[in-house]
Parts: C-alpha cells; structure tokens; sequence
C-alpha cells in the first residue's frame, strides 16, 4: 500500500515524537554492491548524493512540523548503506542539515557505520569534533580469501588499520564479522575473531552469512555456503573467556559497552527512521520509507513524509513481538513488567509456550526468564512458538 501522506498524524505516531527518541537515518550508497546484500542501498550517480540531502531535509522538515519543533534524541544512528561513501565536505552538509532539526541535548549515543575501504583519517576527525561517539565497522572477515570471496572492496589489512586508527582516535568501535563462508575453518573463524579483539574494540556483531532473495546470490546461489551452527557456538565459548558478554543474540560486548541504539530496538522503544528504505516504530505503528532514492525523493518533495508501508501492532502480536524481542537480550522478559503491559491472559499464554521449550534452552530467574546460550543457538524454532496469532 502507498501511504503518501502524514501517516505519523494521522496514524498516531506523532505522539512517539515528543519524548527524546532513537533515530536510525540511513544513508543510501556503496562503492559496489556485494553480491548477498539487498539493503536499500546503490552506487550513486552524479548528482545523487544531492538529490539525497536535500530530500532528507524536506523530511525532517515536515517531522519537526510534526513535532511542534526540533526532534529530541536519545541514540542516533546513521548506517547503510555505506556512511563512508560520503566525502568529509559531504558529511559537513549532512551534519549541518541534523544539527538544524535535531536537537542532541539529551543524546546518548551517536553512532556511525563505516567500511574500511572509505574510511579516511579525514572522517574520522571530523566526527570527533562533531560529538560522534561510537563507529561500527563493516569488517566481515580478517582473511583475504573470506574478503574476496565475499566480493568485499577491502582486505584484512585495511580492515586492521580501520579499526586502530578509530580506537586510536578514541570511538567506542564495534566490528562486524560474518560466518558461514565458504572455505572458513573454525581455525580460520576463530582467528578473526582473536584478532579483531586484539584490536581494541569493544563490541562485535556476528552475523550468519544468509542470501536474501533479492539479491544476486539469493537468485543464484554459490557453493559453500554452510550452516554456521559451530562457528556460532564457537564464538560463544571462546568470546566470554576473553572478555567479551554476550548481551545479545548477535552481540557481544566488554563490560556495559553495549549498543544503545540498539538496545532501544530489542526494548521496543520508538524508533524514528530517516532515509530511503529506514524502518521506524513510533507508539505502536511500524513504517517503512521508500526504498528507491527516487521514490524516496518524490513523496518527501510532495508531502514531507515518505512511508510506503505501515502497520499497527497491538494486542497479541505486540505481546508476542514483545516477548521474541526480549528474548533476544540476555536480560530476557520480566514476568510482572510483560503482564502489566499485556495482561494476565497473555502472561499465562506466554508461559504455557515456554513449558513446551526444552528445559536447557531457558533460564528462569527470579521474576525473569531469558535463553541460555544453547536457547540462543536454536532461537528461531523458538520464535516458531511464540509467534501468537489473535
Ligand atoms: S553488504 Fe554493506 S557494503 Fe555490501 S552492498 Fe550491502 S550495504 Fe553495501
């Protein structure tokens, strides 16, 4: 369904907006596509870049109309994409741009993404003077062959001196890496994560290399994909034995170095989404932008807004996306906080699902029940349970 108009008006979302907020703003463009990824994301053309900044401030203008002035925010956001593809004068316009509609008086965090290939010592100064806090690298792999397959732009040594030169400079860094290739050993996997953590950074995210159907590889797979079950539980062993928590399904942190931002997504919180293709949760109503830069372009130029999708989630699907969504955190679900807000039906419903779950997949504490790892290994046959229907 095309939404064209002030969907967060008249939809209700417009209150989400008044309390400081996370913002995720997604940036678009990469230097080349990799051959597994279907993010709303392309290489840009001349002029793209500032079709793209000016239709972002044509939305933030109509959200702070919304808003009744600039937006306050708790953790900001910008992704991709790929946030390095944007020159250091480029990143001036689009931080001038936020700084005119966003007030970040109350914000927490401030993260970026950035890949190693475009990731410049210029960039990397000026988000320090611009109060970014956090960098989230795009690593993938630390082994050449992992890289090239994958169709990466950057090898294991630019990836390194990514990462040192944003510790250096002093970013809370978080490293992405990716299992499931082809070729990777559990030697090989375990010595990219050794070394990523010898690196300095204080949160990685670990991803099961998965071919979304739109993607090149989605419609042609290539062999050696592989189920990554023992890489994941690899890194389960070997990352808290040097120091490193797992918080999350995919994310593991030194102590209290979690992702905010993304904490808000796992609490259900609002979410403001900006850009082409960003998804935002505003009280209840979920909504996806355009994803084509000039679909995008046209409906913020038209009515200040840009949702092609929306829906309300409320009743037992929020019960139940509430409790997959803790489930995911090591916190998991508190019991009394889950049937004050759903109720006592849905608790008893809830508990019921859980008593058919085997014993070693769930921890129960006082008042709270979360996975244990080996829950977090076989978690999706576990949404399958708790995916309720009216
Ligand atoms: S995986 Fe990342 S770098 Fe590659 S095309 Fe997708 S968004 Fe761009």
């Amino acid at each position: 369904m095309k939404v064209t108009s002030h969907i967060l008006d008249f939809e209700g979302g417009r209150e989400g907006l008044s309390e400081p907020l996370s913002v995720y703003l997604h940036v678009p463009f990469c230097r080349s596509k990799c051959p597994y990824c279907s993010f709303a994301s392309s290489v840009p053309r001349l002029g793209d870049v500032d079709l793209y900044l000016s239709a972002l401030e044509s939305e933030l203008i109509g959200l702070s109309r919304l808003s009744g002035g600039p937006l306050s925010v708790r953790t900001l956001y910008i992704g991709g994409g790929t946030p390095t593809v944007l020159s250091v004068e480029e990143w001036i316009r689009l931080m001038d741009l936020l700084d005119r509609y966003i007030d970040r008086g109350s914000i927490e965090e401030f993260s970026v993404e950035a890949n190693p290939e475009s990731l410049s010592d210029g960039h990397l100064r000026f988000w320090r003077d611009r109060g970014i806090s956090r960098i989230s690298i795009g690593v993938q792999s630390l082994d050449d062959d992992e890289l090239r397959w994958l169709g990466r732009l950057h090898d294991s040594n630019e990836a390194r001196r990514a990462v040192i030169a944003s510790v250096a400079s002093g970013f809370d860094v978080s490293g992405d890496l990716m299992f499931g290739l082809k070729g990777q050993t559990l030697r090989k996997w375990h010595r990219s994560l050794k070394a990523l953590a010898e690196l300095g950074v204080g949160h990685m995210s670990l991803y099961q290399l998965t071919l979304d159907n739109d993607s090149f590889w989605g419609k042609k797979p290539p062999e050696g994909v592989f189920d990554g079950y023992g890489h994941y539980r690899w890194a389960q062993w070997y990352l808290p034995k040097i120091g490193f928590d797992q918080y999350e399904i995919a994310s593991f942190a030194l102590e209290g170095r979690w992702s905010l931002h993304n904490l808000a997504y796992w609490n259900r919180e609002n979410v403001l989404g900006l850009g082409p293709g960003a998804w935002g949760y505003l009280n209840g109503l979920r909504y996806e932008n355009d994803p084509s830069l000039a679909g995008y372009c046209d409906s913020v130029r038209s009515s200040g807004f840009a949702a092609v999708y929306s829906e309300r989630i409320g009743g037992v699907a929020e019960a139940s996306e509430s409790a997959i969504l803790a489930l995911r955190t090591k916190w998991g679900i508190d019991l009394d906080d889950f049937c004050r807000r759903f109720g006592s039906g849905s608790k008893a419903r809830l508990l019921k699902c859980l008593s058919e779950i085997p014993d070693n997949c769930l921890e129960w504490k006082k008042g709270s029940v979360a996975l244990t790892r080996k829950g977090m290994r076989v978690a999706n046959s576990i949404w399958e349970r708790l995916l309720w229907e009216e």
